[in-house]
């Protein structure tokens, strides 16, 4: 199902909801449409590094 996350503008609410197509999202706090969506499916995802592993042995040990 099409659920995604939407913000509003109006009172800084944060909420998810179905959208089918160009419905217009209203708030279910204050009912306002001034709502954007939010990315959560690419979201990043803080409190984490990644790290790219650009070797191939994979053993951890460093080679001089
Ligand atoms: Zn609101």
């Amino acid at each position: 199902m099409p659920i995604y996350e939407y913000h509003c503008a109006a009172c800084g609410s944060d909420f998810e909801t179905l959208v089918f197509g160009q419905a217009t999202v209203l708030c279910p706090s204050c009912e306002s449409a001034e709502s954007t969506r939010r990315l959560s499916l690419f979201g990043f995802r803080s409190g984490g590094t990644f790290v790219a592993s650009a070797g191939g042995c994979g053993c951890g040990a460093s080679h001089g």
